[in-house]
């Protein structure tokens, strides 16, 4: 069995954490642009103009740091955004006070940078501790300082107010969205190691885990358990003759006849190489000698385009059953056995393990 040319399951760019990051940069630039617009609607009511005109900046930067998360200028984007919170918040909490709330969106900024893709130590170390040394400058310096205007009491209140709940929804709607992240991500993986790139079956280790649940279920009951373990004959033909394409297409539709010719109870995974593993549980032998016949068939009939015309292939079968408590790695080297067989005896059979000939019956 050769697995040196499959390739190795690589991260998709769906799934690295700077693809993660780059999204939640998106969603970010599209959360903080509506605050601001909200923001705006409310000073433009009550006539703070400046701080009004102060937001339509800010609006216009996030338009720009959307654009340059879409661009995969992550970054730059994530910098801009830092930016534009610290700087509006120092800026309001000056103009319209401490009670403002305003302050509270700088804490927003240090969980982000965390899982930024920015470098620990030269990246978020010293920005997070700068962040936490100008909250604490802030307070010092303006929690009980007059602001340069005044708000009448209501509307102060009515931004305080405004400032926390979007505060809390935007923290709330990122540690979502990085939840969201993460579960997928581990669906990812979870698939990347369980299934075979090529033929997008399941894999040696996964087939293998899946057996030994079974096992466990036939001594509780008893039932029955087929293992069949087919090869491609003179595959290796295949690969010099048509070159290594072919083989992957071949490999690709035989691994299709496999998995739609068995139930839906039933396990097929590529063993390696130009193995595979049919795993059929509540089945004994002449099930098992059945279903291989038919799949042997089908394979045998199977016509894959190639450059020089339609490719042609066989498969040789070995069939064992499961005996009550047996390890199913002896099992299994029954079924290859039986291959073995199957091989000598010419090719395009099946052939089943000797010693399970008698279960037969
Ligand atoms: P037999 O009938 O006895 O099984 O002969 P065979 O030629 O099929 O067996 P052999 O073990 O000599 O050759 C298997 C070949 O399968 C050699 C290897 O390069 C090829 N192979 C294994 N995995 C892959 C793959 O993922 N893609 C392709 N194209 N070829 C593969
Ligand atoms: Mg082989
Ligand atoms: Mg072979």
């Amino acid at each position: 069995m050769d697995n040196s040319l499959v390739a190795p399951p690589t991260p998709s760019d769906q799934n690295t954490s700077a693809e993660l990051f780059r999204k939640m940069m998106l969603g970010v630039s599209v959360m903080c642009g509506f605050t601001h617009l909200a923001f705006l609607v409310l000073f433009h009511v009550n006539g703070i103009r400046d701080m009004a005109l102060v937001n339509v900046g800010s609006i216009l930067c996030y338009v720009l740091t959307f654009v340059l998360a879409l661009r995969h200028q992550v970054t730059l984007a994530w910098m801009l955004i830092t930016t534009e919170v610290v700087g509006h918040a120092v800026l309001a909490v000056y103009y319209i006070g401490w009670d403002s709330g305003f302050h509270i969106y700088i804490m927003c900024v240090p969980p982000v940078m965390v899982v930024s893709t920015l470098p620990v130590w030269r990246g978020k170390v010293p920005v997070v501790t700068g962040l936490m040394a100008l909250y604490l400058w802030l307070d010092y310096a303006r929690r009980d300082a007059t602001p340069l205007f005044e708000l009448d009491r209501p509307v102060l209140n009515g931004v305080h107010y405004f400032t926390v709940v979007t505060a809390l929804t935007i923290l709330v709607l990122l540690a979502g969205m990085y939840y969201r992240f993460v579960l997928q991500s581990e669906q990812q993986l979870r698939e990347m190691a369980t299934t075979d790139p090529l033929t997008r079956l399941r894999n040696r280790r996964s087939v293998l885990d899946t057996s030994v649940a079974e096992a466990a279920k036939q001594r509780r009951d008893g039932r029955p358990l087929s293992f069949i373990l087919c090869d491609v004959d003179h595959f290796k033909m295949v690969n010099d003759t048509h070159g290594h394409q072919a083989g992957d297409d071949v490999l690709k539709a035989v691994a299709k006849i496999l998995r739609s010719g068995v139930r839906e109870v039933d396990h097929a995974a590529r063993w390696g190489g130009e193995e595979f593993l049919l795993l059929l549980p509540e089945t004994a032998s002449p099930g098992a000698e059945l279903v291989a016949n038919r799949l042997r068939e089908a394979i045998s009939e199977l016509q894959v385009p190639g450059k020089d015309g339609p490719l042609k292939v066989t498969m040789t079968f070995g069939i064992s059953n499961l005996h009550l408590n047996e390890p199913i790695e002896q099992a299994i080297a029954r079924a290859d056995k039986a291959l073995y067989q199957g091989k000598r005896g010419g090719r395009n059979r099946v052939e089943l393990a000797p010693e399970d000939v008698l279960l037969r019956a």
